[in-house]
């Protein structure tokens, strides 16, 4: 087999690397070959520090096919199939590839970017997985990755820093244990950089219908979710936990023109895992953790509307920040109490130190008291004075006393916020798994 690796041939407002896919799928079957499996979408670290977007890597497997036969995309009208298992092909075959692959990245990515350093990598076998698992939550170096291309037998070009190889290595190693879906539908080339005219009720519509596809609508800003708002080739995507519905979820969409091709990939998006579960005294900046403490902290609002929270655990304590986009998320982030058990999903930012939730999970709250009167005197009846906050109560006449926690209290129930939550789907990470895709909620 022949696998290729392709990465971060686009920049914000430039190409996109899954389109450049589908042409690498155009190469592989002009030279009589068979696409192994779906092309793969793959999501690596968020928290690389120069990468800007959804740092997402391609990788797409070559041969010789046999095995089950299906469609997985189109382009031009002309529809074509992924095979399930393959065989090498010839060297001569493979140099072709390599060469029209090598000049595709070469004519179509765009070097003039800043923050474009593309990679291309070819391999005759998956490296280990642990290569990806270190991709999606680690950094890697440039020069560790080539070492090892290098030592499997490897070809890879990597342009201007070099950094792609990084990504095209990685996308290579993934195997999809956790995965999901993805329908790319693409525009044609005149449209561009035009405004999208996707209709918003169909997009409602197959939300509702089609039940395997998720983050769709953000229905909470009413916007459409599955559109991109740059001006790349994707006129829009859909995802799902299971191929089976996206060609017909996606014919119901009503796009605003016309689709020139589309293509299936299997992505290891909402899966969570660039997650590490971690004690609090192990957090590191660029650390994506999942926590679990106390809430040892009233939360506070900030400037701008986020709202930050301090969570205990018997190493340490560490800020947890929810930011405004998402408001229903900032409303329940408000309503957390000192006390409460807590699971947070995020990011360790470096300064100011804190977690970026991007999902939180309420295990515990329980009954908070409110004061609703002082006590009663037991002699003379009366209601007693405060003697100060958390000081008891006194009976001026009588000079007997009590303690603060024999006032009258008001218990309000908190139960019904224990649950799951997570931003709107428009602030949701690629990698992050929606609440709608837990098993145990
Ligand atoms: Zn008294």
């Amino acid at each position: 087999m022949l696998y290729i690796g392709i990465d971060d041939t686009d920049a914000i407002g430039g190409m996109c690397t899954t389109y450049l896919m589908t042409e690498v799928v155009r190469i592989i079957e002009k030279h009589g070959l068979s696409v192994i499996g779906y092309p793969r979408l793959v999501r690596l670290n968020p928290s690389v520090p120069w990468k800007t977007r959804g740092n997402a890597a391609l990788s797409i497997a070559a041969g010789i096919g046999s095995g089950k036969k299906w469609v997985c995309g189109e382009y031009g009208g002309v529809a074509f199939s992924a095979r399930e298992t393959g065989e090498s092909p010839s060297p001569e075959i493979e140099r072709k590839i390599i060469e029209d692959v090598t000049a595709l990245v070469e004519t179509r990515a765009r070097f003039e970017e800043e923050n474009t350093n593309p990679g291309v990598v070819f391999l005759r076998k998956r490296p280990d997985y642990r290569f990806y698992i270190r991709g999606v939550r680690e950094i890697l170096s440039k020069e560790e990755v080539e070492r090892e291309i290098a030592a499997m037998d490897g070809i890879w070009k990597g342009y201007k820093n070099g950094r792609g190889i990084i990504g095209a290595f990685c996308a290579i190693a993934w195997r999809p244990y956790r995965c999901t879906y993805e329908i790319l539908a693409y525009r044609k080339e005149e449209n561009w950089g035009t405004e999208r005219r996707i209709d918003e009720a169909s997009v409602k519509a197959m939300d509702a219908r089609f039940r395997s596809t998720f983050n769709n609508y953000d229905y909470e800003n009413s916007r459409i979710a599955i559109a991109p708002h740059s001006p790349c080739p994707i006129l829009f995507g859909i995802r799902a936990t299971v191929p089976d519905e996206l060609i017909d979820a996606m014919r119901t969409i009503k796009p605003g023109e016309e689709i020139e091709r589309w293509c299936i990939f299997l992505t290891n998006q909402a899966t969570d895992d660039h997650i590490v579960k971690k004690r609090i005294g192990d957090c590191r900046p660029g650390n994506c953790v999942r926590i679990r403490g106390r809430v040892c902290s009233e939360p506070e609002v900030i400037r701008g509307g986020h709202v930050i929270f301090r969570v205990r655990d018997r190493s340490g304590e560490i800020d947890c920040t929810i930011y405004e986009p998402s408001k229903e998320f900032t409303i329940i982030g408000r309503k957390l109490a000192t006390g409460d058990v807590v699971e947070v999903f995020g990011a360790v930012r470096e300064i100011p130190r804190t977690v970026n939730v991007e999902k939180l999970h309420v295990v515990e709250a329980k009954a908070v008291r409110n004061k609703q009167a002082n006590p009663q005197c037991p002699v003379c009846g009366k209601r007693m004075k405060s003697m100060g906050r958390d000081a008891g109560f006194v009976c001026k006449r009588c000079h007997v006393k009590k303690g603060r926690d024999e006032a009258v209290w008001d218990w309000i129930e908190r139960k019904s916020l224990e649950g799951w939550y997570e931003p709107a789907v428009c602030s949701r990470r690629h990698l992050s798994k929606p609440v709608k895709l837990l098993p145990n909620r």
